[in-house]
């Protein structure tokens, strides 16, 4: 097991305590919600209000400046703070939000900042993300979106899918292309679209999950000149290599505490299997159960190395062996490491793993629901894609 603490000074273990204290308060039991797997309206509203308790506390915004909202604090405050968050099942934070975070601070300008940062740590405001399109996912260079300059506004017409949770976000952040002769990857620019302008209409993609993403069409939709983000035609290097590269800015860490999800699911699995027998034997002595156990723990290990490895990157603000790639190689594990752990352990837990309720039911059905979402890999680029940058990016290889 890696045991590696970060809290090793008192100041650090008192700022643990804080962040336990306030959830014994704040969410006093245990409750698992996915925001991208789940469409109840009271979970919602629930789930909200519990954020915006966080936010309170600018606990959302902890490691951005403090002009922008934030706390300034360090990579491993964050760490604690997203380690106690793990460790009790609290939902994770709608993960588009922090993404726009990490875009404005590299590339907004100061107005975009004070503008959008606020409602992102306060949770009064919710953003989509239109990149994907019907004929580009993995090839993303390939969208058809456009975007045209008409005096102060941009007129934007096209089309986006696999908007996750689009339809209860106000905003979305929009890739289209403003240079139709340029090269593919030469002519995007980058907009913050509000989701109430004339124009946008959308339409559910609901998941096999219990979740929904979203069609979002653009039909002259009008924004203004100002909601440009970063340098017209330059999206491909500043937002989407800027935001899976090297992630050293101040809205860090990167790791997102999505992926450490697994921690306590595993851990929950690995209890079951001490305390249910079957045949007459404990699941933990049976020699097979052992050695797939085993098997996914070691995954489980190497999650948690990587991830102290970005957050290790975050703090020291030095990029990682792949430079730019590095965040892609916990990417791309968890990625293949996800369905394979769901896969696992519904063999092990068999069958009744399927019912949700009723006296036969194991673990509530958490394992199941987890198998069905794990096809949720795919979401900002399938580990394929991340073995590709790894190797061109990360290992100089040609393509
Ligand atoms: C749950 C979920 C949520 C999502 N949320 C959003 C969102 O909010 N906003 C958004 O914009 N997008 C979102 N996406 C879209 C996501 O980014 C795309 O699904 C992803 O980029 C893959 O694109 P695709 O689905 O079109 O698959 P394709 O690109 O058609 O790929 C199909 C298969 O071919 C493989 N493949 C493709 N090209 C190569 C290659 N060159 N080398 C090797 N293998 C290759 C892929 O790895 C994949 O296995 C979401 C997707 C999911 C599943």
């Amino acid at each position: 097991m890696v045991d590696m603490r970060a809290d090793d000074t008192p100041e650090l273990q008192a700022w643990r305590q804080e962040v336990r204290d306030f959830l014994a308060e704040a969410l006093p039991e245990p409750w698992t919600f996915w925001y991208d797997y789940d469409e109840d309206p009271e979970s919602w509203e629930r789930y909200l209000t519990f954020w915006r308790k966080v936010a309170e506390k600018r606990w959302v915004s902890l490691t951005w400046p403090k002009e922008y909202y934030g706390l300034g604090r360090s990579a491993i405050e964050k760490w604690i703070l997203d380690e106690e968050f793990v460790a009790h099942d609290v939902p994770t934070y709608p993960v588009i939000g922090r993404q726009v975070s990490e875009l404005l601070m590299r590339h907004g300008t100061h107005e975009q900042r004070l503008k959008h940062l606020k409602g992102i740590a306060d949770v009064s405001v919710l953003w989509g993300e239109g990149y994907s399109e019907p004929g580009a996912g993995s090839d993303l260079a390939g969208l058809t979106t456009k975007a045209h300059r008409d005096g102060n506004e941009w007129v934007i017409n096209g089309q986006k899918t696999l908007g996750t949770a689009a339809h209860v976000c106000q905003w979305m952040s929009v890739l289209a292309r403003t240079d139709p002769d340029g090269p593919r990857h030469a002519g995007l620019s980058c907009f913050l679209v509000p989701l109430d302008t004339p124009g946008v209409e959308m339409l559910p993609l609901n998941n096999m999950a219990d979740g929904r993403q979203n069609m979002t069409y653009f039909d002259d939709v009008r924004i203004p000149a100002e909601n440009l983000v970063g340098d017209e035609n330059q999206a491909w290097t500043q937002v989407w290599f800027g935001m899976g590269g090297d992630k050293l800015d101040n809205a860090l860490p990167g790791t997102d505490p999505h992926t450490l999800r697994i921690i306590p699911l595993f851990a929950r699995v690995l209890r079951y299997c001490q305390q249910t027998n079957r045949g007459g034997q404990r699941l933990a002595d049976d020699p097979l159960i052992r050695q797939q156990l085993g098997e996914l723990m070691v995954g489980v290990e190497t999650l948690k190395v990587q991830a102290f490895e970005n957050y290790s990157r975050a703090q020291t603000r030095k990029p990682g062996k792949f430079g730019a790639a590095s965040s892609h190689l916990s990417a791309a594990f968890h990625k293949e490491f996800w369905p394979h752990l769901a896969q696992v352990c519904m063999e092990i837990v068999g069958p009744m793993a399927q019912l949700k309720g009723g006296r036969w039911a194991q673990l509530n059905g958490e394992l199941e629901h987890y198998f069905r979402a794990s096809f949720g890999n795919h979401a900002g680029g399938t580990s394929q894609l991340k073995r590709m940058v790894l190797a061109t990016r990360g290992l100089g290889l040609p393509r």
